[in-house]
């Protein structure tokens, strides 16, 4: 058998990025007093979330560096509250400070990788390699996985079939030869399968559809979906 090599997402696939998003930006309102200014806590939530996204477009689009996408973060944030931030990069230093507090590996992502030792593991993340690197480090994962390949290095983001190629080059493995796993059906999974590896679409919040994509809505089923792709069996047989 070829050796097979497994391609994982990071944020809301090993780490639980939302969880930490979500207890951050509500304990950092909250000690700034300004929780009371939004309608819910879960909508204080919602709107940082979103502004999120869109602004992270920007970042991976090159027009935003890292730091000053942060800085459009708070600025568009707190205008929904007709605030501003006297100093953007203190306020986020904030919320950071609390985001670290709150960082946690899913349950399932230890037991599944103990469970696949004979693969080589890598990592591909639209985000900042230092960033990236820094928190793996810091949650103990790091060390799991071979190689560390982020947007911000190659200058190609997920779904752009190049990030992947970067992906499968950095663990030494031709495409066909790799499997993606990521929480996102478009962004990671639809994306790796058009540049040629395969995909699993880690769906933990239960969506349910993706037409053609192998889903699983937990890592404890990924090693027994690997050993059936690794035995050649199509992925319609699934
Ligand atoms: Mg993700």
């Amino acid at each position: 058998m070829a050796e097979v090599g497994v391609l994982w997402d990071i944020d809301d696939t090993l780490f639980d990025y939302s969880g930490a998003e979500r207890a951050a930006i509500l304990e950092h309102l909250d000690a700034l007093g300004m929780l009371a200014e939004f309608d819910s806590p879960q909508r204080a939530h919602e709107l940082w979330s979103g502004d999120v996204e869109a602004v992270y477009e920007r970042f991976l689009a090159g027009e935003l560096g890292f730091q000053e996408q942060r800085r459009v973060r708070v600025a568009l944030f707190l205008g929904r509250i007709g605030r501003t931030a006297e100093d953007p990069d203190a306020w986020f230093a904030g919320y950071l400070d609390a985001f670290t507090r709150h960082r946690r590996v899913f349950d399932d992502v230890i037991p599944a990788l103990d469970a696949l030792p004979g693969y080589r593991h890598g990592l591909l993340s639209n985000s900042s390699s230092r960033y990236q690197e820094d928190k793996l480090t810091a949650i103990g994962l790091r060390d799991r996985f071979s190689s560390l390949v982020c947007s911000d290095e190659i200058g190609h983001a997920k779904p752009a079939p190049e990030a992947f190629w970067a992906g499968c080059a950095a663990l030494g493995l031709p495409p066909e030869q790799v499997v993606y796993v990521g929480d996102k059906l478009t962004t990671d999974a639809r994306g790796a399968l058009a540049a040629g590896l395969r995909a699993v679409w880690l769906d933990r919040r239960g969506l349910g559809g993706g037409g053609e994509v192998l889903r699983i809505d937990t890592l404890a089923d990924l090693p027994e979906l690997l050993r059936v792709i690794d035995f050649g069996a199509s992925a319609t047989v699934l």
